[in-house]
């Protein structure tokens, strides 16, 4: 019989707090589709101010923020936009960009640590003397952290050289910031200087940071006027809308002070499973709160057993690949979480336990 979850399947799995429900509960609302809503005009007021953009918008996913972002910089049908290849947009948003907005992906294979080559974006940047056979590239976007490249993170000196690339061709730069916040306490830059260099950038709130729902996107005002817009017509301008995003102001004042510490639990328990025979991972590439390893050739398990075995004791992952598994770490996964997590891998790969199990 489990006894005890521990669920890394993702940071997405975080449950409101009970400030968070407290707040929920007597949030002032009012109707969000006219911008009434004192609650979300809050939120949207703060999160402008630490991402140091002029205004913002409280939309229901990450998904959305991204969609609607992309889709306010790409406005003309035939659009080109230059992406990672291993980036969220591309892969886990439903080709939203192509198959609602008409604009075309042109990926750039991302590196291990998340970047594109630079000089590999310039070369993927369309002529414009060539328009009557090409698309029209308008756009640039990265994203920090590079949750498919294991959490990496994606300095200040980077970002601020592909926005310079991006000026110089007349482009928009945004930045699909879900775990911006985990990006700028790994390495202790403020959001803001993170996002300088871009003209637009989606956060979401219900990943690390807690909240139940919710991303925020910001930007200029006339790219907010716009967005705001392009929310409704997609469905997702929604009224009483404070309600979520009392708890998400929680999240922004109480969470945040916690993901340094998501940060190490992580590093602790990728050290952890580095020690495991028939693991294979790279510590030093564990910067923020997420951690992808490998089941070795000569495993005792497969990396499918590993899971279904794992899933008996409580421990839930993700399967990525015949042999890959990602773990992602939160503020509600403690330290003796991870050891009674070590101790199941443990036990699962070598059939052995080390340490106590805990409770
Ligand atoms: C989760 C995530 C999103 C999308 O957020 P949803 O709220 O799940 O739609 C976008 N980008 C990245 C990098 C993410 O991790």
């Amino acid at each position: 019989m489990v006894t005890r979850t521990v669920d890394l399947r993702s940071d997405t799995v975080t449950k409101p707090t009970e400030a968070m429900r407290a707040a929920m509960a007597n949030a002032e609302v009012d109707d969000d589709v006219l911008s009434y809503d004192p609650s979300a005009l809050r939120l949207e007021t703060e999160m402008a101010k630490v991402t140091g953009k002029e205004a913002a918008l409280f939309v229901p996913s990450g998904t959305m923020g991204n969609l609607v972002s992309v889709l306010v910089h790409c406005n003309i049908r035939g659009s080109e936009v230059i992406l990672g290849n291993n980036s969220h947009i591309h892969i886990y948003e439903n080709g939203g960009i192509s198959t609602i907005g008409g604009v075309h992906p042109r990926t750039v294979k991302n590196n291990d640590d998340g970047t594109m080559d630079i000089d590999l974006i310039e070369a993927a940047i369309r002529d414009p003397r060539g328009e009557i056979v090409y698309p029209t590239t308008r756009l640039i976007c990265l994203e920090n952290t590079q949750a498919n490249c294991g959490g990496r993170c994606l300095s200040v000196e980077y970002t601020d050289k592909v926005g310079e690339l991006a000026k110089k061709h007349g482009l928009k730069l945004h930045m699909d910031g879900a775990r911006i916040f985990n990006a700028s306490i790994a390495l202790g830059v403020p959001v803001h200087r993170l996002l300088q260099a871009a003209d637009s950038a989606s956060v979401c709130l219900s990943k690390g940071l807690g909240a139940p729902v919710g991303s925020v996107i910001v930007g200029s005002k006339s790219f907010i006027a716009k967005a705001r817009i392009l929310r409704k017509t997609l469905g997702g301008g929604m009224r009483q809308v404070g309600v979520l995003c009392a708890a998400a102001l929680v999240a922004l004042h109480e969470t945040v002070l916690k993901l340094e510490d998501d940060h190490k639990k992580t590093k602790m328990l990728a050290e952890g499973l580095n020690q495991i025979k028939g693991l294979r991972l790279n510590v030093a590439a564990v910067e923020t709160n997420i951690i992808f390893f490998d089941v070795v050739e000569g495993a005792k398990i497969t990396a499918e057993k590993l899971c279904k075995n794992l899933e008996q004791h409580g421990i839930l992952v993700m399967q990525e690949s015949p042999v890959r598994i990602r773990v992602v770490l939160h503020h509600q996964i403690s330290e003796s979480d991870v050891q009674y997590a070590l101790s199941c891998f443990k036990q699962a790969l070598t059939g052995r336990v080390q340490e106590e199990n805990g409770n």
